[in-house]
């Protein structure tokens, strides 16, 4: 009995030493688990309890200033499984492929997984959906979704951006306000056990909260403008890209920022390149990306340029309000100006301008009057309005990605620099710091913000939020704003932007050729800036047109596209021609009638706009006329464009 205690004594012990050890090994374990693996398992046992599906928000929309929808919500369904709950895999693996078109060795494999929900099929029709749901097959969820889509496809596309498969913002205002537009997802609970399949019916429903919509400045039919206008530019001149850009001087509302080339919003990763495409799949994913990239690309933005000539506007109002210059001072061109070591020459060089005033000089576009002026103002002042005319600080557009001027440091500053950039030469910035600037120079003085948002409004159109744009600083008094504007409408009337002269319109403006770098390899950028009314601006725009070939003058390639966009947008904004008696004369002036063209089939409507000696700008797909615009009756320029709406 001793003897069997004792060996019994030894097996107790040993069992006890082994059990200690696997309950230390145990909680080793355990503790293992909860410290370091807690990551891999958490995720698990969550899918396992819950088998929730998600319930999009409806996305908000993007609209213009008349609230047209430019980006919108489409419903749409989407189809996922729960793999445990489908009792026939191969029989719902048919169906599926079938009302989906999709291929039956993916459907089987996802049908096969141990996950606890599958995504099938995303953003399918609601009729394909509804079939689907008939069907009731075990384990198949049929939820609501949303669609983005993009009704003008491709107007306005680098400014607009577009949404992701989950519909999140990715580029342009989607991706900048994103938070306003996304909204938040509901649930659909469902009560399922461990192994995730569903113990009741019971359903809970969490309903999404729907994302607000942004009201823009973008005006459809100025934009629709824009981009007629630039695309046949662009194409004329078998020119690289074109931007225009349009807006309100006075509070830096953006009616119009135009692209060319551009892209399909609703195929945002479809290369609008035909040389590209026909290589696409022998690219890698880097060059892909890049080509993608390159072509979302807002270059109104997001890249700068030399401005060349235009940039001669900043240096007239700093030497007018520091008075260094005075508009009947009088300069001598003689072909070249000396700075520092250097003889740097006019654009008309060998031949000079010869005596001019300094008014002369800006209608001349004459080089060395700008050299002089800048030397009377020295590099320290030049460099000080170089700074408060926002060339070393972003316009503040909310728009992501938006570049800053290149500009040489304040001590780099020598008489040769100061003489080149005073005719815009030697720095870089962006077709919109421009355009910034030159609304201060005739607005009064004042900087403004470029900007598209200008509401948030909710589901029923109720507005929710406002955007603030205050007035920024007055950098120069109105007297040199009023005698900038008298200036830059005798560049249009008698200088070299000419040809952007409209008969009855009071136009200002200046034209630049800016060589691109390397100087010499023959690329250049041809612009022309403009603003109307002369003497109370309502409208300015910047014509960019980059690598045209051939004639490359801005005055000559961008002037008559400059005309163009004016001749069409001033009527629609209200503003009426008034004639001198030498332009009453002009043939330009004649007057045509537009017709009625509203509900038409679009051959009719297209011969009575052409007997009227109109011509039409085309906006969406379709045979028959929806609206027009102009309105029937009204008196227009021959030859100017009705824009007709199309549709089914
Ligand atoms: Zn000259």
């Amino acid at each position: 009995m001793e003897k069997i205690s004792v060996k019994i004594k030894k097996k107790l012990t040993l069992g006890l030493i082994v059990t200690l050890l696997c309950g230390i090994a145990l909680i080793c374990r355990l503790v293992y688990i909860e410290l370091f693996d807690a990551g891999f398992l958490q995720p698990m046992a969550y899918e396992q309890q819950s088998r929730d599906r998600l319930i999009s928000p409806v996305r908000g929309s993007i609209l213009d200033r008349n609230n047209v929808g430019i980006a919108v919500s489409e419903s749409v369904c989407s189809v996922s499984a729960v793999p445990v709950q489908v009792i026939q895999k191969e029989e719902t693996a048919k169906e599926l492929c079938q009302m989906l078109d999709l291929e039956y060795d993916d459907v089987i494999k996802k049908l096969s997984e141990n996950v606890a929900l599958v995504r099938i099929k995303s953003k399918i029709d609601i009729e394909t959906a509804h079939e689907i749901r008939q069907k009731a097959l075990p384990g198949i969820n049929v939820d609501d979704d949303v669609k983005r889509v993009y009704p003008f496809k491709n107007l306005a596309a680098q400014v607009i951006g577009f949404a992701g498969r989950d519909n999140q913002g990715v580029t342009g205002l989607e991706a900048k306000y994103d938070e306003y537009l996304a909204g938040k997802p509901g649930k659909i609970l469902t009560v399922t056990d461990s192994r995730g399949v569903k113990i009741s019916d019971e359903q809970r429903r969490v309903p999404p909260q729907n994302g607000n919509n942004i009201v823009t400045t973008i005006d459809t039919t100025i934009q629709r403008y824009a981009e007629q206008t630039i695309s046949k530019a662009v194409e004329a001149k078998e020119a690289k890209r074109g931007i225009i850009i349009v807006l309100n001087p006075q509070n830096g509302e953006i009616y119009a920022m135009a692209n060319y080339p551009d892209f399909d919003l609703n195929e945002p990763f479809k290369i609008n390149e035909p040389e590209l495409e026909s290589i696409w799949d022998t690219m890698t994913s880097k060059e892909k990306n890049d080509a993608l990239n390159q072509m979302w690309r807002n270059t109104a933005i997001n890249d700068t340029y030399e401005p060349g000539s235009t940039f001669k506007i900043i240096t007239s109002s700093a030497g007018l309000e520091e008075k260094a210059v005075t508009v009947n001072d009088s300069f001598v061109c003689n072909g070249y100006y000396i700075a520092g070591d250097r003889q740097i020459k006019c654009w008309r060089y060998p031949r000079t301008h010869g005596h001019e005033t300094f008014i002369q000089g800006v209608q001349n576009s004459c080089n060395p009057v700008f050299m002089a002026v800048a030397q009377r103002l020295g590099a320290e002042k030049f460099y000080d309005y170089m700074v408060k005319f926002g060339f070393k600080s972003k316009t503040g557009v909310d728009l992501p990605g938006e570049a800053v001027g290149i500009i040489h440091k304040l001590e780099n500053i020598g008489p040769v620099e100061l003489a080149t950039m005073s005719f815009g030469q030697s720095f870089q910035i962006t077709p919109l710091q421009l355009l910034r600037a030159a609304s201060a120079i005739v607005n009064g003085g004042n900087l403004i913000t470029p900007h598209f948002a200008k509401y948030v409004t909710d589901e029923n159109g109720k507005v929710v939020h406002e955007f603030e744009y205050p007035l920024g600083e007055q950098i120069i008094s109105k007297e040199t704003s009023d005698t900038m504007r008298m200036i830059l409408e005798s560049v249009v009337s008698e200088g070299t932007g000419n040809k952007a002269y409209i008969p009855g319109f009071r136009l200002g403006g200046k034209t630049a050729t800016s060589e691109k770098l390397p100087r010499r390899s023959g690329k250049y950028i041809a612009s022309f800036m403009s603003f109307a009314p002369a003497e109370n601006p309502q409208v300015m725009a910047i014509v960019l047109i980059d690598e045209p070939k051939g004639v490359y003058y801005g005055g000559t390639v961008a002037g008559p596209v400059m005309k163009e966009l004016m001749s069409n947008i001033l009527p629609y904004f209200g503003i009426e021609p008034i004639y001198n008696d030498t332009e009453k004369e002009l043939d330009e002036t004649k007057k045509a009638v537009v017709p009625y063209v509203t509900g038409l089939d679009i051959k009719e409507a297209k011969k009575l706009i052409d007997d009227a000696e109109l011509t039409y700008v085309l906006n969406g797909e379709g045979n028959i006329v929806k609206s027009q615009f102009p309105p029937e009756g009204a008196e227009v320029n021959i030859k100017s464009s009705v824009i007709i709406t199309v549709g089914e």
